[in-house]
């Protein structure tokens, strides 16, 4: 049975991920490139997994359609193994990995870079990788890959986890965005928030943050595209972790005119409350809950398992603090638009124009705000940001605020006019 699953995974995958597999090797591209296909067929499935406990010990398996080699490290606060692995395309249940099981309090996995996986395992106490183990199953040839934790004192924990989180690795090459000579259009990044081992927030439902706003920022996309009036890129096509500064470095590398990072937050403690909120970048927050937002969402890299890095805007520099300034003043007005266009289709949160310090809102040269669309712990909200109906509405709603954003910012010079 095994063995039938197996194969009808690898044919179903052969279309869909040729190209995936593209967008990966340069997201900001725009064509699939042949390469894609066979990569593809050797990329191992992983078709199961389960964590199973005694005796001190938790051992967490994974059934893949083809070996593959792993390496193991831990990191503290919060205690955590990282196992990184090739690319692996996992198919697994939406359940996996989020119950409590011995020593492991949940795991996560998806694609961490180009060519490279990742499981992150969270712990419920101080435990190390005792044993990596890798094994065929003789009644289907499955490979099995076993990660075996043992129970240790913090003392161990601590000296065998590394003392920083690596880095990210090399950004990938986004040369394939038309530069302004070529195609006078004003480009727009779209920011899908989250994204491979790092799933987000959780609604209620099981959901992750990562596939709603995806599909938002997809639906939005393509709405942008049908206007012909736009040029748009994503920071990410699929289901792939992409570190804050990377995010940031697209948008600058490729002179984006406007930079939109979609979110969806959620607050389990109040389910009540509900709405969209635009947020723009500011050393101060306007308020508690906004400061509280920004360093929740600026964790995205340490969930991903790497280290957060300051962008050069850190750099006090006095003409980069004006470019700032103007930039900013630039996400205000377009903010202004985006609340006006959004308030018919989505209930505005009580203080829909928020300031904090979000990472990925620092390119001092790029108007940026990050959309909220609404809270996943709410059930009203869940049931928008699910609907088909709601994301075709407020994909219109938000275009219709970037035709008058840009209408306004550069009538007469081949851009855009208001509708
Ligand atoms: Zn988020």
């Amino acid at each position: 049975m095994w063995l039938a699953r197996l194969k009808n995974l690898a044919l179903a995958c052969g279309a869909f991920c040729l190209g995936a597999q593209a967008v990966l090797a340069a997201p900001l591209a725009a064509s699939p490139n042949s390469h894609a296909a066979s990569a593809e067929f050797r990329r191992p499935v992983a078709i199961a997994a389960e964590a199973k406990s005694d005796a001190g010990k938790t051992r967490l398996t994974f059934v893949l359609s083809a070996p593959v080699e792993a390496r193991s490290f831990a990191i503290e606060r919060p205690d955590r193994i990282i196992v990184d692995l090739p690319e692996v395309n996992f198919q697994l249940p939406a359940e996996t990995g989020r119950r409590r099981e011995g020593l492991v309090s949940s795991y996560r996995y998806g694609l961490f870079a180009p060519g490279r996986s990742r499981i992150v395992v969270e712990l419920s106490q101080p435990a190390l990788v005792s044993s990596v183990e890798a094994a065929t199953r003789p009644a289907d040839g499955a490979a099995l890959l076993t990660i075996e934790l043992t129970k240790t004192d913090r003392e161990a924990f601590r000296r065998s986890a590394k003392p920083e989180l690596p880095a990210v690795p090399d950004p990938v090459s986004t040369g394939s965005v038309a530069s302004k000579g070529e195609d006078r259009r004003p480009l727009i990044v779209l920011d899908a928030g989250h994204g491979g081992i790092d799933p987000g927030a959780v609604a209620s439902s099981g959901a992750f943050e990562k596939d709603i706003v995806f599909a938002f920022a997809q639906r939005l996309k393509a709405r942008l595209e049908h206007t012909g009036r736009y040029r748009i890129a994503m920071t990410r096509d699929q289901d792939a972790f992409v570190a804050l500064d990377e995010r940031v470095r697209m948008a600058r590398a490729a002179k984006a005119d406007l930079f939109i990072s979609i979110h969806a937050d959620s607050i389990s403690a109040a389910p009540h409350i509900r709405g969209s909120t635009v947020y723009t970048g500011a050393e101060r927050a306007t308020d508690v809950e906004s400061e509280r937002l920004a360093e929740r969402e600026n964790k995205a890299d340490a969930v991903g398992g790497v280290e957060a890095r300051e962008t050069a805007s850190e750099v006090a520099d006095i003409l980069q603090d004006l470019t700032m300034r103007e930039t900013r003043g630039f996400s205000h007005r377009f903010t202004k638009r985006l609340l006006g266009a959004l308030d018919p289709v989505m209930p505005l949160s009580k203080k829909p124009h928020r300031e904090a310090r979000f990472l990925v809102l620092r390119a001092p040269d790029v108007p940026s705000v990050l959309v909220e669309l609404g809270y996943l712990s709410s059930r009203k909200d869940i049931d928008l940001l699910t609907s088909e109906a709601w994301r075709e509405r407020s994909a219109a709603a938000m275009t219709s605020a970037i035709d008058r954003y840009f209408g306004a910012r550069v009538a007469g010079h081949g851009a855009p006019t208001s509708p």
